[in-house]
């Protein structure tokens, strides 16, 4: 029933049936009651009896207590003292008029609501009609009763029987009116019924054995009652005081809570308590809101012209403190009939309003200081400007993902940073810089993953941190797809503006943190700035914090005229049959001190040496020589040559190779040169021209790395190269990442659609081979295959060949036990170079 209007057509229609009842009662009674009367006629003795009498019920109904429950009161009345009394002096039928006289016109005095006024005046004359029954029943007359025992015992029935009946009756009407369960009526205020009951009864007693000593001490009995009565109800009050205050002190505490929306929820309900109110509503001024409920549930919350009407009559309160006058608020009292609170209850409610007020205003400061709290610990966290979290949140959070990494996958770093911001800056302002920043942090929020994490480290700096990689080499696909979302043109004002950023990647190392990822990032972004790379890959043999590498730089000029530089060859293999179709050719550096040296570890200190032209030199003359060799001995391969980027800033580097060719006595499609992918690739004039030289003079061109770098399609536009290789860092991650196996088979596409070898790098065993070839990938190299080895060793193996077929470093793909042949269109690398696709103009 929580929640609704108690006060409604079916509680009115329940409550018609017990009232019809006894008032049809009652006047049953009176009617028998003043025809007994008029049939014995009255003499004078027994109409001052009667007067006495009636004035008797008129004083115990007026001294009542009264207890408000909701909009209805109970009453604890004397009035059944009286009847009692009566009963005891005056024939019964005398005594229910008198009843009825007497209550109807204590209502009339106190003025009370007529069906009340109605249902009380029966319910008193059918009380007084059922003390006669009773004692008709039981055979008792006032003037034959003789002993003490005779006159007190049928009384005292009579009493108990008025008092179970008065409760009976009155607390299944309370309940139905007030729609509280009447378990819970019988129990309220039980002690103070019974006392009540007691010393009523007692005063029945003292009455009774004062009216045999002498009547005319009767007269002492009604001071008596009063006095009686006054000191009772004063100690009634003062406790009833106590426990108010008491219940009103943990009112207010309860709302010393910190949630607003709780104070009020909490005010709504314990104050429908505290006031034994229907309804209990607080409305806000300020925010337009009305919240209103009952002691068990919040029955309406939101603005204040959408509250149903329910209620009858209204008690406000003020939100105001004692010291200000400007109120929040107002607190409402609803009750479903009519109520008059006490002086205390009124005094009580503003009280609870001004604590109420304290507590709203106390709750919203609270929200207030945890929002202020939440926006610093934001703007430390972030970056003004774009929103971005910032370097702190970044080393913050990026630790925090460190620590669960290998549960999680890999975790990389990007760091991308603006070319020539400053220029934007310079030219159109910093409002235009700005705009463009945000821009960026636009782009690259809407482009990463949701698990990724996108920070602005300061002026045009960004990084993004990948996490749950499947494997390290993915990070450079993904950088790959951030790159290009940056590299459409901004819109400013209408004017398209172009940013170029560099970047650089790093994945997590096993210790250092994320300073430590960051320090790599940022070294390999310095690499690529450096050798005008869009984005480089860290590699810890580039890494200028590797002292042992600068050292090197001293040894050059003595590795090249000692011929410290050696080179060994690696077969590139057609995966499907096993045959080798070309060698690419490695450079080591036999280090008197150091011992044999990778190229990462060196080719950096070449390049900046001045000594890249003879390097390079070394490296092709030995190349060739092994070309030759092999081509003497029966296998025509081509050499693959990996060439420095800055090589091809020499106009006059095609001369020198086909100088070299002539000398070796080569064609020039036996020399396959292999290009990284540079930024300085697509964009400088000498580049096209040294690389469209050699190409039409027949020299081969491959694409090394394919996938890690530059936008690897639009550099193929404007370069006609004849191979791709795939980074062996996809074929790694190519069986734990559907990721890398779909850059695989889209390189492999392209490939076929352009007419294009594709190799794949770093294949180190069957299964690799053998998907690498189910997506549709011709050729290979890896260790699977052979290592880097010396000419002479890689002719002796030629020679041997796999299971005795000269020529083949493996046996054929079987699938169900049968050799795979490629179709002629599928078969993208034949072994010799004549075989190789042409170009389309
Ligand atoms: P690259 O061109 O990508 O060469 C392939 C690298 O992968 C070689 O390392 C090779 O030894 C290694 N490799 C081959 N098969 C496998 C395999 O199955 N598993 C693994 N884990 N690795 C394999 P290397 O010889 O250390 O060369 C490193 C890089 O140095 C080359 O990468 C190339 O970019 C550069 N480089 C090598 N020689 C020269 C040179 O003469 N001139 C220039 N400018 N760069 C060179
Ligand atoms: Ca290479
Ligand atoms: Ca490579």
């Amino acid at each position: 029933m929580a929640g609704q209007p108690r006060r409604n057509h079916e509680t009115d229609r329940q409550l018609a049936l017990p009232v019809g009842l006894v008032v049809v009662l009652a006047a049953l009674v009176l009617a028998v009651a003043v025809q007994s009367v008029v049939r014995d006629e009255i003499s004078a003795h027994d109409g001052q009896t009667a007067a006495i009498l009636t004035f008797l019920v008129i004083l115990g109904m007026t001294t009542a207590i009264r207890i408000r429950i909701r909009s209805t009161t109970q009453a604890i009345q004397w009035c059944d003292v009286a009847i009692i009394i009566g009963l005891a002096v005056a024939p019964p039928a005398t005594v229910v008029v008198c009843t009825a006289v007497g209550v109807t016109t204590a209502y009339l005095i106190r003025r009370r609501a007529f069906i009340k006024s109605a249902f009380n005046v029966a319910k008193e004359t059918v009380l007084a009609g059922a003390a006669w029954l009773l004692l008709h029943t039981l055979g008792w007359n006032a003037q034959s009763a003789r002993t003490l025992r005779e006159v007190l015992l049928p009384l005292l029935v009579a009493y108990c029987l008025l008092v179970v009946l008065d409760e009976l009756v009155m607390l299944p009407v309370i309940a139905l009116d007030t729609g509280t369960p009447l378990l819970d009526l019988l129990r309220a205020n039980l002690g103070l019924r019974l006392v009540s009951a007691a010393a009523r009864l007692l005063l029945i007693i003292v009455t009774l054995l004062i009216f045999r000593l002498d009547p005319r001490l009767l007269l002492v009995i009604p001071p008596l009652v009063l006095s009686l009565h006054l000191a009772y109800a004063g100690r009634l009050r003062s406790r009833e005081e106590r426990q108010a205050w008491q219940r009103l002190a943990r009112t207010t505490d309860a709302l010393n809570v910190v949630d607003p929306d709780l104070v009020l929820r909490t005010a709504v309900a314990q104050s429908a308590e505290l006031f034994s109110a229907d309804e209990v509503e607080v409305e806000l001024f300020g925010a337009g809101r009305l919240i209103r409920g009952d002691t068990e549930s919040i029955t309406y919350d939101g603005p204040i012209s959408g509250a149903p009407e329910t209620a009858d009559v209204v008690i406000p309160a003020a939100l105001t403190r004692h010291d200000d006058h400007e109120a929040v608020g107002e607190v409402r009292l609803r009750f479903h009939g009519p109520v008059k609170l006490s002086e205390r209850e009124h005094y009580t409610l503003r009280t609870f309003a001004s604590a109420l007020c304290t507590a709203i205003r106390n709750a919203d400061a609270y929200a207030e200081l945890d929002r202020v709290a939440q926006e610093q610990a934001h703007a430390a966290t972030h970056d003004a400007l774009t929103g971005l979290p910032n370097r702190r949140h970044l080393m913050d959070s990026g630790n925090e993902v460190l620590r669960r990494q290998h549960a999680d996958g890999v975790v990389a770093l990007l760091l991308i940073d603006l070319n020539h911001f400053k220029e934007i800056n310079d030219t159109l302002g910093h409002a235009a810089g700005d705009r463009v920043l945000i821009q960026v942090a636009d782009r690259l929020s809407s482009a990463v993953r949701d698990e990724d994490l996108v920070a602005r480290l300061g002026g045009d700096e960004f990084a993004v941190l990948f996490r749950g990689l499947p494997a390290p080499a993915v990070a450079a696909h993904r950088a790959e797809t951030l790159f290009t979302a940056l590299h459409k043109p901004f819109d400013l004002d209408g004017m398209r503006i172009s940013v170029e950023a560099s970047g650089g990647i790093a994945s997590a190392p096993n210790m250092g943190g994320m300073a430590e990822l960051l320090r790599r990032a940022d070294v390999a972004m310095y690499q690529a700035k450096r050798t005008g790379r869009r984005m480089t890959t860290y590699l810890p043999a580039q890494d200028t914090a590797d002292l042992g590498r600068l050292v090197l730089g001293g040894d050059l000029p003595r590795a090249v005229a000692d011929d410290e530089f050696t080179v060994t060859f690696q077969p590139i293999v057609e995966l499907s049959t096993g045959e080798v179709m070309a060698a690419e050719a490695l450079a080591r550096w036999q280090h008197p001190v150091h011992g044999t040296m990778d190229p990462l570890r060196f080719i950096d200190a070449v390049e900046r040496s001045g000594l890249l032209p003879a390097f390079t030199e070394a490296v092709l003359d030995q190349s060739l020589m092994a070309a030759r060799s092999w081509r003497e001995a029966g296998f025509d391969l081509p050499v693959a040559v990996n060439v420095s980027p800055r090589s091809l800033l020499d106009a006059r580097f095609p001369g020198a190779v086909l100088a070299r060719l002539r000398t070796h006595d080569l064609p020039p499609d036996g020399l396959i040169l292999e290009l990284t992918e540079t930024l300085a690739l697509s964009q400088l004039e000498v580049v096209d021209q040294v690389l469209n030289q050699l190409r039409d003079e027949g020299v081969r061109l491959a694409l090394d790395d394919f996938g890690t770098g530059y936008s690897s399609l639009s550099m193929l536009s404007r370069i006609p190269v004849h191979e791709l290789k795939i980074d062996r860092e996809f074929v790694m991650a190519m069986e734990n990442s559907a990721e890398a196996a779909a850059v695989i088979r889209s390189t492999v596409d392209l490939g076929r659609s352009l007419g294009l070898v594709v190799v794949a790098e770093g294949v180190e065993s069957e299964p690799q081979r053998q998907a690498l070839w189910e997506l549709g990938c011709a050729a290979g190299q890896g260790h699977l295959f052979a290592r880097p080895m010396a000419a002479g060793r890689l002719l002796g193996a030629l020679q041997q060949g796999a299971e005795g077929r000269p020529g083949t470093l493996a046996p054929p793909l079987h699938e169900a036990g049968s050799v795979i042949r490629l179709s002629p269109s599928r078969r993208g690398g034949p072994r010799r170079q004549d075989r190789l696709p042409h170009l389309p103009a």
